[in-house]
């Protein structure tokens, strides 16, 4: 298998074959984003990702997953993602599940139809940077879709029947917006009502947009109380039908996981615990707020 650069892929497919239908992120202009600036956008050929495939088949005699890298794997052709997953079946019919990552843009080019037959061919689960439900905080970081947009994409994902998991990125309003942030959050994520909510912390890369921002003084970054604090305000404000959430991610100031509704209240009480700076999840490990 050939990968090049530096390859993503959500926590949640750690154990999945991962390949490379495309390389890098065809909208690459989002000013907190970092992954994929050192690569300049293509679409592998059938060939190319076949050939991958098949040498994966001779190395690894159990593959349950496999995941379609990089950025926004669902920018292909729907009959192109139809015929890379009718040779995963044929290749390895012991896989489960196949996913990959899908912008907004990529969501609406599609007709239900055709993520409808992805979803019948086999693609199991999409994953999709929700970041902000706040059209100003969209816009600030060039995410390319207003909030309209974002949910309708998740909408009609989750209409197809593919699983939908979506991320938001915890503190991405700064100090000055974070109300609205997490508010304006709150009602897209209830809006789409995702299979799996994934919360993230923003982090600053170097020479990022955002990160000279900050440097300006025009962005102010939230301290880790004040993270927790939207944490907080979010979970009050979620009304999900059934959700697994994590904010298990290296970024995140305090490792939480549930689903919702169902644990609400103890992982608001985990949240208030550590605002309070209990003992037990220092000692637990978790950084100290
Ligand atoms: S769409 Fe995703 S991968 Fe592409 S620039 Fe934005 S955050 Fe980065």
């Amino acid at each position: 298998m050939r990968y090049e650069g530096i390859v993503y892929r959500p926590p949640s497919e750690a154990n999945s074959l991962i390949i490379q239908a495309t390389i890098g992120c065809a909208h690459n202009k989002c000013s907190f984003c970092s992954m994929y600036k050192d690569k300049i956008f293509r679409i592998r050929s059938l060939k190319e990702i076949f050939t991958d495939l098949e040498e994966a088949r001779l190395y690894y005699n159990n593959i349950t997953r496999v995941f379609l890298a990089d950025g926004d794997a669902l920018s292909m052709k729907t009959g192109d993602i139809l015929s890379i997953i009718n040779k995963i079946n044929e290749l390895f019919p012991e896989c489960r599940r196949i996913g990959l990552y899908g912008a907004p843009k990529d969501i609406l080019r599609k007709t239900t139809y055709e993520l409808m037959q992805l979803h019948n061919a086999g693609l199991g689960i999409i994953y999709m940077g929700v970041e902000s439900g706040n059209d100003d905080i969209l816009t600030q970081i060039n995410k390319g879709v207003n909030a309209a947009q974002v949910a309708e994409a998740g909408r009609k994902a989750k209409e197809s029947g593919i699983k939908l998991s979506v991320t938001l990125i915890s503190g991405l309003g700064g100090k000055k917006n974070w109300m609205n942030h997490v508010v304006d959050s709150a009602k897209i994520i209830n809006d789409i009502d995702p299979d799996y909510l994934g919360l993230l912390t923003l982090m600053l890369e170097q020479g990022t947009e955002l990160w000279k921002k900050v440097k300006s003084g025009e962005f102010q970054v939230l301290s880790p109380e004040e993270v927790t604090l939207e944490t907080k305000v979010l979970l009050q404000n979620l009304q999900l039908s059934q959700c697994v959430f994590r904010s298990n991610h290296a970024s995140n100031y305090l490792t939480l996981a549930g689903e919702l509704p169902r644990d609400k209240e103890t992982l608001l009480l985990e949240i208030d615990n550590a605002l309070c700076g209990n003992d037990r999840y220092r000692a637990e490990g978790y950084r100290r707020l």
